[in-house]
């Protein structure tokens, strides 16, 4: 007798449950089955740095969706359960208790984890990381006025964190590799104005530099110590140097992985019957000559996930996104939409002085490819459709305040 379908999904968090959502308002009428092995039903990580660790959150507010919406959805969770392997032949699963279970599909929302450090001392009790609810929770304990906390890593999570940290009385250190804070993500611009805002908000930044321990006083963290010698002082130590794809389950399965789950603008691996979405994946860009990216947003979860909601339910796929990402520090809003690949050019709009501007990034041919917008959300979303069209804008009339930015996108 044949299965009645089944969609199987491989990690309940922004992806996964947004997937489940998409997939029953696309119309799928079979079972969704969502696999987490947080304890935890989808939720959202953006807070986690921010608000929730300010203890400015409710824990309803971390949800991605009301409680109610998984069962009026027929929507079975299967909390605190593993995926731990994948047999193709057999469209099967296998679960952390030894169960499995057959799918019709099969969508990987495994996400990503943090990048660990390999230096000696890493392992020490006070050393954190910051990548679900359970992390926040222990770092939170370890903001308190006058605590000294260690960031190493100056990109998202070091910066955002340091204005929480700010927020929360503790004394902070950024510890950075690059010459410039946010340098994966950001143009030198926007660098050195954050650099200038955590510093006028009591933040220590410390850039070229190397990690060479992390120091302990009776078994636990106790500070860094950089390759220049340089000691510094802390009772906790966070390290937020980046994250790495959860893709041990696909490459298990013979699936093509290269720093990312390799897939196709619907989401779909090389096997028709297995997806992939959000920060598990490498994924083509249709707007920058489709050259492959690992996207690691909300926005990029969202989307893939209507990706592969749609090619299941047999929908057109969705029309292509334009990157963004926004982040949250102090009073400072951040948005920024495109990247800034192969830029020949940065125009800058606005005061950064006044705390409120947009930084444009163009091609050699004057094609606005990416903006950073520091709290301009109005000139933030017209220049976000200057780089939707691909506009090709004289540098001299983009950095015009005077000039309506809706009055260039045509
Ligand atoms: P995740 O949300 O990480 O979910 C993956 C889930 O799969 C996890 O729950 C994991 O435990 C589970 N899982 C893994 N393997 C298995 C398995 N084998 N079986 C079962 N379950 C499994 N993005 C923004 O756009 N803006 C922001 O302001 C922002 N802030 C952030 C702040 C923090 C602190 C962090 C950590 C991230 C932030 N991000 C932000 C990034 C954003 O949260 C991620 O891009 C997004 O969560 C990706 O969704 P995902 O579902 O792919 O991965
Ligand atoms: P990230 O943005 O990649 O920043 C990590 C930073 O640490 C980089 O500048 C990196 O420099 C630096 N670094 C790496 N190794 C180092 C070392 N040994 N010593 C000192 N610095 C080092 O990653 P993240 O901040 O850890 O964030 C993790 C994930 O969460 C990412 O997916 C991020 O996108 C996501 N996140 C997003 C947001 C947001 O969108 N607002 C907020 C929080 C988190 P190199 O470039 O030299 O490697």
């Amino acid at each position: 007798m044949s299965q009645p379908p089944r969609i199987i999904i491989a990690g309940a968090g922004h992806a996964g449950g947004s997937a489940a959502a998409f997939l029953r308002q696309y119309g799928w009428k079979g079972e969704i089955v969502l696999v987490g092995e947080e304890p935890l039903p989808p939720y959202q990580r953006p807070p986690l740095s921010k608000a929730w660790l300010k203890g400015e959150a409710k824990a309803e507010n971390l949800a991605l969706r009301p409680p109610h919406f998984y069962e009026k959805q027929a929507i079975t969770l299967r909390l605190g359960t593993r995926v731990t392997g994948i047999d193709r032949a057999a469209r099967q699963v296998r679960l952390g208790d030894g169960s499995t279970l057959d799918y019709t599909a099969l969508i990987l929302a495994t996400g990503a984890h943090a990048r660990p450090l390999t230096v000696p001392g890493h392992d020490l009790p006070g050393v954190l990381a910051l990548r679900n609810a359970a992390d926040a929770d222990a770092l939170q304990a370890a903001l308190r006025p006058g605590q000294r906390l260690a960031i190493i890593g100056g990109g998202y999570i070091g910066l955002e964190v340091a204005a929480s940290a700010r927020a929360l009385g503790a004394d902070v250190t950024v510890i950075e590799r690059e010459a410039r804070v946010l340098a994966r993500v950001a143009g030198p611009e926007l660098s050195g104005f954050l650099a200038a805002a955590h510093a006028a908000h009591g933040v220590r930044i410390v850039c070229d530099a190397g990690v060479a321990e992390i120091l302990a006083q009776d078994g636990r963290a106790a500070g860094v110590r950089l390759t220049d010698g340089a000691a510094i002082a802390a009772d906790a130590v966070l390290v937020g140097v980046g994250a790495l794809p959860n893709e041990a389950l696909a490459h298990a399965a013979g699936l093509p992985c290269h720093n990312g789950i390799l897939v196709d603008l619907e989401a779909r691996t090389e096997d028709a019957a297995i997806f992939a979405i959000g920060d598990c994946t490498r994924r083509p860009l249709p707007h920058y000559d489709h050259r492959r990216h690992r996207l690691e947003s909300v926005p990029n979860a969202i989307e893939q996930a209507k990706q592969a909601a749609a090619a299941i339910c047999g929908r057109p796929a969705p029309v292509p996104e334009i990157p963004w990402f926004w982040s949250d520090q102090y009073d400072l809003r951040l948005q920024m939409a495109g990247l800034a690949f192969d830029t020949a050019v940065s125009v800058v709009r606005g005061d950064p002085r006044a705390g409120s501007f947009c930084v444009f990034h163009l091609d050699v041919h004057d094609r606005v490819l990416a903006l950073e917008a520091v709290n301009a959300p109005a000139d933030f979303m017209a220049g976000r459709q200057l780089v939707a069209k691909g506009a090709r804008i004289a540098p001299g009339a983009l950095g015009d305040s005077g000039i309506d930015l809706k009055s260039l996108t045509g």
